[in-house]
């Protein structure tokens, strides 16, 4: 097809913090579909912490991006021309299609691309609820954390994209909810609208005793499941709260990110405190996604799940909106608004 497709590309490697310098605009042709292929329009582009992991050339669960090519993530869009049988003109996808305008995917491939149904539900919530951040937060709340009614779930980053789910999905099962939040608007939004029963500022308690006795106050019963998002400080203080066998989802270190030594100050407590910490990777678990989309698929169809979006506008945006991301200047699931 005709016109120009532009696009992100990694062209170094962060030294420490990431910065804008990483990430070139490149235009490209749009190109044309071959016999199995259908070519997608992306609407929106999903941004999250693990792209700044594969920004490095370390070990990791997964390869590294390479360098000159585009950034890779998640994205929704609509089927502009089709050559394969499955799918037709104005399917609505969730793909991998990357920091770009347009994809051609070989749709026979399995897992790249997925219709779904844009009338029940916003189009843009397949990349969060109702996608990979919703499916984290299901399968680490309920396969780890595993959530008793009157028990007490800390979910830190709670606003966020899979912090948000976390704590409405405990709530669903009975639990006291104490989410960790960056800032009182974010506190506000995680108590008055997504109902979590408290939740503890960090950047208002920025020494760990203080924090210690922010979260000791929140959970007068002790802390069973613990969905962990941050680590350093806001990690410490919730494994100090810890009942005796409780469970630890390890589902991500933000703090850590961008190369910070994130020490844990007692792991003893491990110990002592009988406790179970399972880290995570979401992508390694597809057996529970059918099940986990088609829970959050109804409740936020039916408006019991809320969430809230940051949407920086073009694709021209994204490294932008990528590093305010990774500072927490997002608030709620951040997106990329491609066309
Ligand atoms: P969020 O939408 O929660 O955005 C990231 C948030 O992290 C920021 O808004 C910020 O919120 C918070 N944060 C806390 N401390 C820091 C810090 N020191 N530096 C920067 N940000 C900080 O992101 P997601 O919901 O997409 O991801 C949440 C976590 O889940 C991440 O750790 C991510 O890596 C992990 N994850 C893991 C997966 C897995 O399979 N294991 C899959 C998906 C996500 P605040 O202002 O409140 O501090």
């Amino acid at each position: 097809m005709a016109g120009t497709n532009r696009q992100i590309h990694l062209v170094s490697r962060p030294k420490g913090e990431a910065s804008v310098d990483n990430f070139r605009l490149v235009e490209h042709p749009v190109g044309e579909p071959r016999d199995g292929q259908v070519l997608v329009r992306h609407h929106y582009l999903s941004l999250d912490p693990y792209m700044r992991g594969r920004m490095d050339d370390a070990k990791s669960y997964s390869q590294p991006q390479p360098l000159d090519q585009v950034m890779l993530g998640g994205t929704v869009g609509v089927v502009e021309k089709s050559r394969h049988p499955g799918y037709a003109e104005g399917d609505s996808v969730v793909g991998f299609g990357g920091w770009q305008e347009y994809s051609i995917v070989d749709a026979a491939t399995p897992g790249a691309l997925r219709k779904v149904d844009a009338s029940r539900v916003p189009l843009s919530a397949y990349l969060g609820p109702v996608g990979m951040p919703g499916v984290t937060a299901w399968y680490g709340l309920l396969k780890i954390c595993q959530p008793k009614a009157g028990q007490t779930v800390v979910v830190s980053a709670a606003s966020g994209a899979v912090g948000s789910v976390v704590g409405q999905l405990a709530k669903s099962r009975g639990c006291r909810v104490v989410g960790i939040a960056g800032g009182a608007k974010k506190c506000a939004y995680v108590t008055e609208e997504l109902g979590f029963d408290a939740c503890v500022d960090y950047k208002a308690h920025r020494d760990p005793k203080s924090f210690y006795e922010a979260l000791k106050a929140a959970t007068p019963d002790g802390v069973d499941g613990c969905f962990e998002n941050v680590g350093g400080m806001v990690f410490d203080g919730t494994l100090a709260r810890m009942n005796a066998f409780g469970r630890i989802a390890l589902c991500g270190m933000i703090s850590g990110y961008d190369g910070e030594p994130i020490p844990m100050m007692q792991p003893t407590l491990l110990l002592t405190s009988r406790l179970m910490l399972q880290g995570f990777i979401v992508g390694e678990h597809r057996e529970v996604w059918p099940e986990a989309l088609k829970e959050l698929g109804g409740l936020v169809a039916s408006g019991k799940l809320k969430y809230r979006e940051s949407v920086a506008e073009g694709i021209a945006a994204a490294p932008e909106a990528f590093l305010g991301l990774l500072k927490g200047r997002n608030f709620g699931k951040q997106l990329v608004k491609v066309i």
